[in-house]
């Protein structure tokens, strides 16, 4: 909408004739040709129609409503049916814990590399080790300071796959492990959320 005229434009009923039709000259003074068109495809308003409310057009009671407002903005990619959501979210730890590691488990954490993605920083490297760039995997599992803190957890004989496989399978694979550590005597998937 060009400024000078859309200052005169106080409703959608300025925009109309004295016959209560669109003004082309008024709208040709404002729009350009393929806005003009599509606003010439809707009927103009009239007096008898309803005021004009706020609706939410994407349930059926169109009232706004977050679990649609969520489900749209994933564009219908949520599955509360998913075995990682499920193992996540039925485990008994906080609540923060299980939150920490949903949000880690589709990588939403904000690591350095992501930092630098989003031009927020200049330097991608862990703030710990300062060798390696900071990504999920390295600043939760692999960096040299955090493997010292696993590694007083795990026994010798599962410290080489504790480290060796893709971040999302990592997490599930420990999630799901309710085996009882033999030294600790808690479940390993509640030292590994609490841990992590
Ligand atoms: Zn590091």
């Amino acid at each position: 909408m060009y400024d000078s005229a859309a200052s005169q434009v106080q409703q959608v009923s300025d925009l109309l004739d004295i016959h209560d039709q669109w003004d082309i000259v008024k709208l040709s003074s404002m729009f350009n040709s393929a806005v003009i068109s599509h606003i010439l495809s809707i009927r103009p308003p009239d007096e008898s129609d309803m005021h004009d409310k706020l609706i939410w057009g994407l349930n059926a009671k169109n009232a706004f409503d977050i679990k649609f407002a969520y489900a749209f903005l994933n564009g219908g990619t949520w599955d509360s049916e998913s075995r990682c959501w499920k193992v996540i979210w039925t485990l008994q730890v906080p609540q923060r814990l299980r939150l920490f590691l949903w949000i880690s488990y589709k990588d939403k954490l904000m690591t350095n590399v992501e930092h630098c993605r989003r031009s927020l920083c200049q330097q991608s490297l862990c703030h710990c080790c300062h060798a390696t760039p900071e990504t999920l995997t390295h600043s939760l599992r692999d960096c040299k300071y955090v493997k010292g803190i696993w590694s007083r957890l795990l026994l010798p004989q599962h410290f080489d796959s504790f480290f060796c496989c893709d971040f999302r399978s990592w997490l599930v694979i420990n999630v799901v492990n309710a085996e009882l550590h033999p030294a600790l005597g808690i479940p390993w998937h509640l030292l590994f959320a609490s841990t992590l």
